[in-house]
């Protein structure tokens, strides 16, 4: 789950802090921030990203329309978080933990990582079953395309390594070198987390698919751009 930062309250013209009056005004500042991508399951969601509340609009009706309480969403994730959780109590979320590390993405799903630390498992744990992250593709329902949107980043994310591996070799200057890693990079367009697990022995190409969608949090991530196992921020 790509950690994000989604920065302060976004400012009107004259620098003073936004008021949002329908908490829909902060559509266009979160794309701003954070790209159209599911904050939880890291689908692209151009054409129909909902803002997300972190702690229910039924739950905590004052923070309707407060921006420290807002995410990205797709429309399943929306869906089925639904109202199930009080506030952040008791799980992570991707704009205050570094989720990068706690889920292991694989041609059969998404799982929780077996070797965290229990009291950070169990908080894993719970953010996987708000969103239900590993939910098969539902035929009954037309809303649930997580699971296929997957599949298919997980294939193109193997076809880029292949073709990655196949000129890396043969690749004579830095410039060719260059292009070729932000070829790689490129083709990323979601599930960021599953490219990172996939490309994990090539540090430049992870870099550019971290650099290039707005709002990552990279100091969640080592020198090598693999995922810090802290699940505090170095700055919180
Ligand atoms: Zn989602």
């Amino acid at each position: 789950m790509r950690p994000v930062n989604k920065g302060a309250i976004p400012k009107n013209a004259d620098g003073s802090d936004k008021n949002f009056t329908d908490y829909k005004q902060a559509k266009d500042d979160l794309r701003t921030r954070l790209g159209s991508f599911c904050s939880y399951c890291e689908m692209n969601i151009d054409n129909q990203p909902d803002i997300e509340h972190i702690s229910p609009k039924s739950k905590k009706p004052e923070l309707e329309k407060e921006w420290n309480n807002f995410l990205v969403a797709c429309k399943s994730c929306n869906i089925i978080k639904d109202n199930n959780n009080e506030d952040r109590d008791g799980f992570v979320f991707p704009d205050t933990h570094n989720t990068a590390f706690l889920y292991n993405y694989s041609i059969l799903g998404v799982s929780v990582k077996d070797n965290l630390p229990n009291d950070v498992k169990i908080l894993a744990t719970a953010t996987f079953n708000l969103v239900q992250l590993n939910r098969k593709l539902d035929t009954s329902s037309r809303t649930d395309d997580r699971a296929l949107a997957r599949l298919h980043a997980w294939d193109k994310a193997q076809d880029a390594l292949k073709d990655f591996l196949e000129l890396l070799p043969v690749t004579s200057t830095p410039e060719k070198k260059h292009a070729l890693v932000n070829l790689a990079a490129n083709t990323c367009n979601g599930f960021f987390s599953l490219w990172i697990q996939i490309f994990k022995d090539y540090p430049e190409v992870k870099k550019a698919i971290l650099e290039n969608v707005r709002g990552t949090a990279i100091e969640c991530y080592d020198e090598s751009f693999n995922p810090k196992e802290n699940l505090r921020r170095s700055d919180s």
